[in-house]
């Protein structure tokens, strides 16, 4: 995939119509946004279509709506947020493409925002009803995509509506591909890429496409274990997917055909059962890889893997990291999971974290400033380190 993608600046705005695709999925509880960073995130693409004179129509998904109008799903709380943020009026339009939307953005001046009703609330927006697309884009002369979180999907407001404008990137999406498009093309070596979270399988086309690509590759997490399993250890309780055991075992073998270094956890803190609850208080004990009791489950990396896990991604000078190392959201099984977090921190190399729980982790302990990049988008970030092309990137002008 090419990404090296034209972005707003590389188009004159200035009087024009422009729909710009945000990801203003933010979390509501009770009619409130609990956290506007979503919001926060668009501005600088927003505010430079503001300040070049713009008609700027913005647009977005929340929730899953399913084709219907959900008025707990309006985007009426986004508008009224960013009318603070911005410091002027988010015209709302109560509907997506239809009249109400037309005429409002028939009437915008230049430098007005307005906010178009969630996108979803149509039934043709996941269908890539090319119909809905048309709609969409009669309503605009220049299409901004700046929502990575929905970028792999191929929907009328991410990628369908580029058939009908000319489309370019906004900030968001440019620093998202800018500084993963790097790493995977044309990286600072050492690279060092980090995986974890609970299942191998979700997984193995990023394990498969990382192996061509990066110098050491750390697999820890739940998906660790079927690694184990491959190696020919007892897990006992562990999580274990033995339909992929054979692929693990392929993937070690494709590893030491390429050079690239694996590396899987030494010790693992194990426990009689998962926690219940999940944050509850749970009695652990740490044992070897090549040991783990059969009456017990795997839960997090132990310490000796922590130590070097940090010593591979401190020494590396690119390091991509995806999923945590054990059931972090309980304080006894998150040590592993902070080690790498910490890990990252302190490292002076480019560090990139995709999404998700992995992000959360390093936003909780106060890291975020730390990292190169957090990127926004989970699924993804992930179908990015796939080297899927994402519909949403690939439907933008080259440069
Ligand atoms: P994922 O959604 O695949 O990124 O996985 C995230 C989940 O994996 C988190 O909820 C963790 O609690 C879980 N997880 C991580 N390590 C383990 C493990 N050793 N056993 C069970 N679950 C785990």
């Amino acid at each position: 995939m090419n990404y090296n993608k034209k972005s707003v600046e590389d188009i004159d705005v200035t009087g024009k119509r422009v729909l710009c695709r945000c990801d203003f999925n933010v979390p509501i509880k009770g009619g409130v946004i609990t956290s506007d960073k979503r919001i926060v995130a668009a501005l600088p693409t927003i505010q430079y279509l503001v300040k070049q004179g713009a008609k700027v129509i913005l647009c977005s998904h929340m929730g899953k709506p399913k084709g219907e109008y959900k008025p707990e799903l309006s985007l009426k709380v986004v508008a009224d947020r960013l009318s603070e943020l911005l410091g002027q009026t988010v015209i709302m339009a109560a509907d997506v493409a239809g009249k109400d939307a037309q005429a409002k953005a028939a009437a915008l001046e230049n430098g007005q925002v307005m906010l178009l009703e969630n996108t979803r609330f149509e039934k043709g927006e996941t269908k890539n009803d090319p119909e809905l697309s048309r709609k969409l884009a009669s309503l605009a002369d220049i299409f901004v995509n700046d929502a990575f979180g929905t970028a792999h999907r191929a929907h009328s407001s991410t990628a369908g509506v580029a058939d009908y404008l000319p489309a370019v990137c906004g900030y968001l999406i440019q620093k998202e591909i800018g500084i993963m498009g790097k790493a995977l093309a044309d990286p600072e070596r050492p690279f060092v890429a980090i995986l974890g979270g609970a299942k191998v399988s979700d997984k193995l086309n990023v394990i498969n496409n990382l192996l061509e690509k990066v110098d050491t590759l750390i697999i820890g997490g739940g998906m660790a274990y079927t690694f184990l399993a491959a190696k020919g250890y007892a897990v006992g309780k562990s999580l274990l997917d033995t339909e992929k055991i054979d692929y693990c075992k392929e993937m070690m073998a494709k590893a030491e055909a390429k050079g690239v270094k694996l590396l899987l956890p030494v010790d693992t803190v194990v426990a009689a059962s998962f926690p219940d609850p999940i944050d509850g208080p749970i009695d652990v004990k740490t044992v070897a890889a090549d040991a783990i009791p059969a009456d017990m489950e795997g839960l997090d990396i132990g310490e000796e893997s922590r130590k070097l896990f940090a010593e591979a991604a401190k020494s590396a000078k690119t390091v991509v990291w995806n999923g945590p190392m054990g059931v972090f959201e309980n304080p006894i099984l998150a040590k592993g999971t902070i080690a790498v977090a910490e890990a990252l921190a302190e490292s002076s190399a480019v560090t990139i974290v995709g999404g998700g729980d992995s992000a959360a982790a390093c936003e909780q302990l106060g890291f975020a400033d730390k990292i190169t990049h957090i990127s926004t988008g989970g699924g993804a970030s992930l179908e990015f380190l796939e080297g899927l092309e994402l519909p949403g990137i690939a439907c933008l002008q080259d440069k």
